[in-house]
């Protein structure tokens, strides 16, 4: 089976409405102020960031070292919560909830890879058993037959009975983004997550997203490589804490 239904699972009310033909966007930041307190000083990383992050898209965070984009990216993934303004991911607001109310729908709606492929993945797993973990974890468990599907096109069909150490990091990082998207969450964010690739590796984690984002995936990635640039429908240019056009 090929298409959305190779990941999507409409069985939990979290998660049922991702896929709805609607214009509501995967995610929110309205007016964003995030800042780090140290013992000798108050570091402002987000100065008032307001954006939309859409679905069925692949968009790209871009900005110097230090200008925000890890900031607002774990914002987004529900990690972090804002000292004020908005976030909204799948419908949800999470800058009004605790850190269990934010584990909860980080859980649900939005998954997040590290640069770092093995570090997305569970090393005594194999790969068919990490997508229906990842799946479960999200309150939709996915059959034999979509766990294999889904490998499938990823291009990992004969991989579902390797463990990590026995793929190669492109392999494992698209291991990874079956994981991320299993299940249908609002959101995918990814944190340079080429940056350990070679370049026939990295097109290929990036061919996938751009698959998978057609078929309504939101996937929001920070990166400075110029090959997730090229695969990018969008951008999000950020600099000292701010959008920049
Ligand atoms: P980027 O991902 O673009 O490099 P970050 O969001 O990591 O930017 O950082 C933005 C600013 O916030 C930087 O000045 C950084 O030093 C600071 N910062 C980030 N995390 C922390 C932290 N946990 N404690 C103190 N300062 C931090």
């Amino acid at each position: 089976m090929t298409g959305p239904g190779a990941f999507r699972f409409d069985a939990d009310p979290f998660t049922a409405d991702v896929f709805r033909e609607t214009p509501a966007p995967a995610a929110v930041c309205t007016d964003v102020v995030k800042t780090y307190r140290t013992a000798t000083e108050t570091v402002t990383a987000l100065a008032g960031v307001s954006l939309e992050v859409p679905r069925a898209q692949v968009t790209v965070v871009v900005g110097p070292s230090g200008s925000g984009k890890s900031s607002l990216l774990r914002l987004l993934a529900c990690i972090d919560s804002p000292d004020s303004g908005a976030v909204t991911v799948g419908g949800a607001r999470v800058d009004t909830l605790g850190a269990r109310g934010r584990r909860r729908l980080r859980q649900r709606q939005v998954a997040y890879l590290f640069q770092r492929p093995g570090e997305n993945l569970l090393p005594y797993l194999d790969a068919a058993a990490q997508v229906r973990l990842a799946a479960q974890l999200r309150g939709a468990p996915v059959d034999d037959d979509g766990v294999h599907d889904l490998l499938a096109r990823l291009g990992l069909g004969d991989r579902a009975d390797h463990r990590p150490a026995q793929l190669s990091g492109g392999e494992q990082q698209r291991l990874a983004v079956a994981c991320g998207v299993v299940g249908g969450p609002a959101l995918v964010v990814a944190d340079e997550p080429t940056a350990e690739l070679d370049t026939a590796a990295a097109e290929r984690v990036l061919a996938a997203m751009t698959e998978l984002a057609a078929d309504g995936v939101a996937f929001l990635v920070s990166s400075h490589d110029p090959r997730v640039m090229a695969a990018a429908d969008g951008f999000v240019h950020l600099d000292r804490g701010q959008r920049v056009p």
